[in-house]
């Protein structure tokens, strides 16, 4: 048996974050999970990824701390100094841009594998040690952390297991901790397109009846410009959507985003998501604790899963570290309790902030459609609002350690 002070189950883009960030405090931590935990990062001339995530400056922030941050430039980001948000059923529309930031851009596109292989390079390098292919893992569990049996029989060790194995985590089932569940009735199709016009490092959203259409910036290819969508759209009509042929998905995306980026001259192949809103009644148990989507999960209309995923990651990683350096029990109770203080707060606003824009423009009610028509406008004309939206979305302004600030 090889006994270690945390194990991480999931090394997705929480997880991996999570094991770096405890190995630079001097956890010793191992990471298990059922892919593959050796990087093999993209090139320029690789084919685009499906999956991206519009990464916020305090998620940057905690990459450098990290010195993650340069792996994943030297593959391809892309930065975007502008947003548009519009309003498809009326005239409604909200600008922003980084002209007054001092870092220039609002934040980062990024293929969700250039993130998880950036850090699985800077984890080579770490000291925690990675069991990756695990393709059936066991666990028993103690009452305080426990065991993980690995595919070959061998048993780690550990007085805390971290959960990051995702929105339907295994671990968060067999510790006990219940998770409340909402359908949010969309789900997203994802793919990548090749567009006419240039996207000028703006990404674009505009709020239909069916529900929101993205199109995130991705780094030009010469003369050839890019964009990941998503789509959400009620399950009815991503059933419709997704059997469409190519050129028919092409001219149906141009026209539901007002042909705002020329004509959609190609289409990758598509993925489908059905959006949940999950939420763990407790962030730890036992010596069992969750972070990321282990422990929530919410639409994907802001971009916000991942980065407050990230910012579990930060504050999980300064409450363990304070306990350490006082010699205090890093697994108790009263410590993960501050974690979960921390994190369940912002966590729930941030929800609700999601499901109160889900309603406001999915309304049919013509009262709230001017409503919101009139509001956009508005918002539109006020700086100091303005910057106060952008500020909060860039996440560098709520309860957060200083590395992420
Ligand atoms: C369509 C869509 C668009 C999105 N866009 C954005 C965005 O722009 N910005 C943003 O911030 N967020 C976005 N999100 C959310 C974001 O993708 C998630 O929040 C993020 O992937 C969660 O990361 P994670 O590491 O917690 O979980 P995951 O990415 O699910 O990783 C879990 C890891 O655990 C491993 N694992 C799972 N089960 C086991 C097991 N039993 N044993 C061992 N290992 C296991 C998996 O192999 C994986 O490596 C989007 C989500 C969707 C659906």
């Amino acid at each position: 048996m090889q006994t270690f002070d945390v194990i991480i189950v999931g090394g997705g883009m929480v997880g991996a974050s999570l094991a770096l960030a405890l190995s630079q405090s001097g956890i010793p931590t191992a990471l298990v999970d059922q892919q593959t935990l050796q990087a093999s990062c993209l090139s320029e001339n690789d084919p685009w990824q499906p999956r991206v995530s519009a990464l916020t400056e305090a998620s940057i922030k905690l990459f450098k701390y990290l010195n993650a941050w340069e792996g994943m430039i030297a593959q391809r980001v892309c930065p975007y100094s502008h947003m548009v948000v519009w309003d498809g059923e009326g005239t409604g529309e909200i600008k922003f841009d980084a002209d007054s930031l001092p870092q220039k851009s609002l934040g980062y596109i990024v293929e969700n594998d250039v993130i998880r292989h950036g850090l699985l390079q800077q984890l080579a390098e770490s000291g925690v040690q990675c069991f990756g292919e695990q393709s059936h893992l066991d666990y028993k569990l103690s009452g305080q952390g426990g065991e993980v049996v690995l595919s070959s029989g061998e048993v780690l060790s550990a007085p805390l297991l971290v959960a990051a194995d995702g929105a339907n985590s295994r671990l968060r089932q067999m510790s006990g901790i219940p998770s409340d569940q909402k359908d949010y009735s969309h789900h997203a199709l994802v793919t990548t397109v090749e567009t006419e016009l240039s996207h000028h490092n703006t990404a674009r959203q505009v709020f239909l009846d069916t529900g929101p259409l993205a199109f995130l910036p991705l780094q030009d290819q010469g003369e050839r410009h890019y964009c990941s969508i998503v789509w959400s759209l009620l399950p009815a009509e991503a059933d419709r959507i997704e059997c469409l042929n190519d050129e028919a998905f092409c001219s149906e995306l141009q026209r539901a985003f007002e042909g705002r980026a020329g004509t959609i001259l190609k289409a990758d192949r598509r993925l489908r998501f059905p959006l949940r809103q999950r939420h763990a009644r407790q962030y730890h148990r036992q010596g069992v604790v969750l972070v990321g989507d282990a422990a929530h999960t919410i639409h994907p209309l802001a971009g916000q899963g991942v980065n407050l995923g990230l910012m579990d990651v930060a504050v999980l990683t300064e409450e363990l570290t304070r306990a350490v350096k006082r010699g205090d029990d890093f697994s108790a109770a009263h410590i993960l309790d501050r974690y979960q203080r921390r994190r369940r707060v912002h966590n729930l606003s941030v929800m609700a902030a999601m499901t109160g824009f889900q309603n406001l423009f999915g309304a049919n009610n013509l009262g709230i459609r001017w409503v919101r028509n009139t509001g956009l406008k508005l918002a539109n004309q006020l700086p100091l609002i303005k910057e106060m939206i952008v500020q909060q979305a860039a996440g560098i302004s709520g309860d957060i350690p200083d590395f992420m600030r």
